[in-house]
Order: C-alpha cells, then sequence, then structure tokens
C-alpha cells in the first residue's frame, strides 16, 4: 500500500514542524491551520482511521492531546480547542493516517463547524436509542 503523507513525515521523507515524538506517535503543525499552531497528533503505526486503532494506543495520543491542548492554551494564550478526529472519508478525512486535531480557539475568532443540526419526531429518539444502546 502507498505510504501516507504522515507516514513520509514520520520516515523523514518530507519535512515537517514537529512538537513532539515518542514511540507511538509524533506531533507536527497542520500545514494549513484553522487557527495558527493547529496542531495534529499523528499515530506512528499507519492505523487508517479510529476505529483500526487499538484502545490503549489511543488512550496514549489522548494523553498526548490532552499536552497539546495544555500548551497551546499557556503559549498561545487560547480560549479554548476544538480536539477532534475525523473518522473515515465520509467524516471529511482526507488524510487516511489516524490523527488528532488540537486547533485553538478564540473568543470571536469567527470559526464555526458547517454542521446543520436536525430535530427528531415524536419517539423518535427514544426509539433510536433502544437501538443504540450497548
Ligand atoms: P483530515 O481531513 O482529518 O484527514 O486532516 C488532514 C490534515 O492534514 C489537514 O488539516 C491538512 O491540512 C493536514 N496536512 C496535510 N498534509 C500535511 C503536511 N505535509 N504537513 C502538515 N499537515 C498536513
Amino acid at each position: 500500500m502507498e505510504k501516507t503523507v504522515f507516514s513520509r513525515i514520520i520516515d523523514g521523507e518530507i519535512p515537517s514542524v514537529k512538537l513532539h515524538e515518542d514511540d507511538q506517535c509524533i506531533v507536527i503543525l497542520d500545514i494549513n491551520p484553522v487557527e495558527k499552531g493547529h496542531a495534529l497528533v499523528i499515530a506512528k503505526h499507519p492505523y487508517p482511521t479510529f476505529s483500526d486503532c487499538p484502545a490503549a494506543t489511543l488512550s496514549h495520543m489522548m494523553e498526548v492531546a490532552k499536552q497539546v491542548d495544555a500548551m497551546e492554551r499557556k503559549i498561545l494564550k487560547c480560549d479554548g480547542t476544538n480536539i477532534l478526529i475525523n473518522n473515515g472519508k465520509a467524516s471529511g478525512q482526507e488524510v487516511p493516517h489516524l490523527h488528532i486535531h488540537v486547533i485553538p480557539r478564540y473568543f470571536n475568532d469567527g470559526q464555526s463547524f458547517g454542521f446543520h443540526k436536525q430535530t427528531y419526531q415524536d419517539g423518535e429518539m427514544a426509539e433510536l436509542g433502544g437501538k443504540l444502546s450497548f
């Protein structure tokens, strides 16, 4: 299978601005940031999606994302962060190699998600909840 852009970064074949590296992941700056300082926590193993990745690795990556959040709040003085994973092409995932976005956010930064929220019909929510319970 062809290497992802992130595997090429991990292998040093293309440059990146690296903020952190350990045995399981790296943290780099996103090349097209939503806000400057937007970072990506990238699994070293090229799991294509969140769904493919073992829970222990996800747990480690979330701990690292927590450190990135703390760093962005401290250094960039951001007011909050969006921490998100696009999970599969249908969700907007462009690079099929697991990564967590940590995006600095500021009051009045003018950013927003493009989601259109829906409503449930009478009884639909409870019925769906019944099907989805685990
Ligand atoms: P996603 O849509 O969740 O797969 O996000 C992929 C992210 O990778 C995007 O935000 C891109 O801007 C970012 N990206 C793609 N190529 C590079 C690169 N060479 N260095 C840093 N970030 C990149």
